[in-house]
């Protein structure tokens, strides 16, 4: 078992890597709790839940709604619910992100924590103290930053994953290596076959490995108003791909990091052939790396994104393997490489 403490001024978020879901209830120290999750979960885990009472929302980004939110909350005024009462979200980033929203605002906020289910949450939703729904098509334009008072990664729950989603959240495992973690690159890189037949002790290790990487980035900002930008690092371009495509978050999120490689070579900070090997890997998961749409749709959508300010774009980009930076992109630059590749 492994132990990541995520030290925030005078706060604490403890991250438990291959800890048991049969264990949740001792984390509950007594206190009042509630369960949210959703219904695929509720049906494959039910039974191994501690007893008490457990609201269930449907699978899915649908889910993340302020309807739901309170739909939730109406249900734990019912159940008794007051703020000495813990919640914890037993799911992915949906989950995750549902329950740390409605536990920060119901009654000015409550105690909570989750147990992440898929690579994605473990590596990334779960920890940081992100949280928020969707409002009109528009990705967590409601919410806030409240820190869960732990999150346990029981990496043998990723078995049960279907294949896709594993791919998925190993998007985000590639992205953190690229950020800060040449040698972990060089890792996933030589035992891919291990990781995709989510052998145990590589799971902990993989996991651990890279959740520390997202902890420590927030522990150094937060509220992301500086390094934390850099875990956008293939989700500007991603975020748009998504929402043009409907392709899941992780794939768009692997065809955003080649974009941001691809724009990285083109403004000589990145090796051509760093790019190369980037792609290899993207391909040895499973990933895509080239764009399935036309460009100028993805642009459109892009520019209307929350990121922009002024006549540029922050994007993240790479000056090699483990090493990223913040630039400004002018959108017009960015429009002609988008669409013409120079
Ligand atoms: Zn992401």
């Amino acid at each position: 078992m492994e132990q990541i403490t995520v030290n925030l001024n005078n706060r604490q978020s403890l991250v438990v890597v291959g800890e048991c879901l049969d264990n949740l209830q001792k984390y509950f120290k007594g206190r009042s709790a509630y369960i949210i999750t959703d219904r695929n979960l509720d049906g494959y885990y039910r039974k191994r839940f501690p007893d008490c009472p457990v609201y269930v929302v449907e699978p899915g980004e649908k889910s993340k709604t302020l309807e739901v939110v309170g739909d939730i909350c109406r249900w734990l005024l019912e159940q008794g619910a007051d703020r000495g009462s813990f919640i914890t979200g037993i799911g992915g980033g949906v989950v995750c992100d549902l329950t740390g929203f409605v536990a920060a605002t119901y009654m000015r906020g409550v105690k909570f924590g989750f147990v992440a289910t898929s690579l994605l949450a473990m590596v990334d939703a779960a920890i940081g103290g992100k949280n928020g729904v969707n409002l009109d098509g528009y990705k967590n334009i409601i919410g806030t930053f409240t820190q869960p008072e732990f999150v346990i990664c029981d990496v043998d729950m990723l078995l049960s994953l279907p294949e896709n989603e594993f791919i998925n959240g190993m998007a985000e495992v590639i992205k953190h290596t690229l950020i800060k973690d040449n040698k972990g690159f060089a890792h996933i890189e030589q035992y891919n076959d291990r990781i995709l037949a989510r052998d145990r002790n590589e799971m902990v290790s993989l996991v651990s490995h890279s959740a520390r990487i997202k902890a420590g980035i927030v522990e150094m900002d937060e509220l992301e108003h500086g390094e934390r930008r850099k875990l956008n690092l293939g989700h500007t371009w991603g975020h748009a791909l998504e929402k043009v495509t409907g392709l899941p978050h992780g794939e768009s999120v692997a065809i955003g990091i080649a974009f941001s490689a691809n724009l990285s070579v083109k403004k000589g900070l990145m090796k051509e052939e760093e790019r190369k090997r980037l792609l290899g890997l993207l391909r040895g998961y499973g990933l895509p790396a080239e764009n399935p749409s036309v460009p100028s749709d993805v642009l459109n959508a892009l520019i209307k994104d929350k990121k922009r300010e002024g006549g540029s774009i922050h994007f993240i980009l790479m000056r090699g393997i483990g090493d990223t930076v913040i630039e400004p992109i002018d959108v017009n630059e960015l429009e002609k490489f988008a669409l013409d590749g120079v």
